[in-house]
């Protein structure tokens, strides 16, 4: 495989330190609601921020791959001080009001644009000075994990028009900066399907095709077959349902390129909101 083809080193990073090896997440994020509802989703993300500074080492920088940021080519924010977008409709007024106040990191954004390069092109990461900032993607389960908004945070961006191996490729790339004391986290979902919610479904309902396609994906992550991963569109139908559009299963492809085949994952969240969202969350470390 070519696991480690895509490895580059960030050893010459001055504006961050090495450290022990970081874990990589990918979360189910579901609702924006779940940024402020007492429920099991936001639970575990506070209990999980709370392992940090006791079994992993303190953050000095959180890199999140959001569904919501969609780009040509690929982004990484690298304004100082990031807005927080609320990039959604229909919610009540106390979602809107939610802020997350995280500083950025110009200096460590640079040097990670400069060492990393886009799949294609062989481009460095372009860099956001203004446009974006924290989308609800990144801030929903941010928040409940860092209150007090304390570590910095960059967005690196997908570009939706680039098939999953690239996505897979760049999050190979990202592996090093485990060492630099950045967490990585993906937050999408594992099943998607907006068109056949059911709100208010109890959390163990869901449909067959949704079983099938989260258990498939368990079973890959679990396995290391992550070139099975990247080809899962060959699912046919099951794949289909899953997800009509595959914004939110994408950034699963960086957390799981950032990790390589050989660590076993462990799942939580394993649970299904509204019916037709799985909330599987993933640690690797
Ligand atoms: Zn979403």
């Amino acid at each position: 495989m070519n696991d480690i083809s895509n490895a580059v080193t960030f050893d010459a990073l001055k504006s961050l330190k090495k450290t022990a090896r970081m874990p990589v997440l990918f979360l189910g994020h579901g609702s924006p609601m779940n940024a402020i509802e007492d429920n099991e989703y936001r639970r575990s993300w506070q209990a999980l921020g709370a392992e940090f500074g006791v079994k992993w080492p303190k953050p000095q920088l959180i890199l999140c791959v959001s569904a919501h940021w969609l780009t040509k080519g690929w982004w990484l924010t690298a304004m100082a001080s990031p807005k927080t977008i609320h990039d959604f409709g229909g919610f009540p007024k106390a979602l809107f009001d939610q802020q997350y106040p995280a500083p950025g990191f110009p200096e460590a954004a640079q040097e990670i644009s400069q060492t990393v390069r886009q799949p294609g092109s062989a481009q460095p990461l372009s860099l956001d000075w203004q446009e974006w900032g924290l989308d609800h993607g990144a801030w929903s389960v941010l928040k409940p994990m860092f209150p007090q908004a304390d570590i910095a945070v960059v967005q690196l961006s997908m570009d939706y028009s680039r098939p999953p191996a690239e996505h897979y490729a760049l999050g190979q790339q990202l592996r090093g900066l485990r060492q630099q004391g950045v967490l990585i986290v993906g937050s999408g979902n594992i099943v998607h399907n907006l068109r056949t919610m059911q709100a208010g479904a109890a959390s163990n309902h869901t449909f067959e095709w949704a079983l099938e396609f989260d258990k498939t994906i368990a079973d890959y992550l679990h396995n290391g077959e992550h070139a099975a991963l990247q080809d899962f569109q060959n699912l046919g139908a099951v794949a289909q349902q899953a997800h009509p559009t595959h914004e939110h299963f994408l950034p699963l492809f960086y957390a799981a390129g950032a990790v390589g085949a050989t660590e076993t994952p462990r799942f939580f969240n394993t649970s299904f909101q509204a019916a037709s969202i799985s909330m599987r969350s993933v640690i690797w470390g």
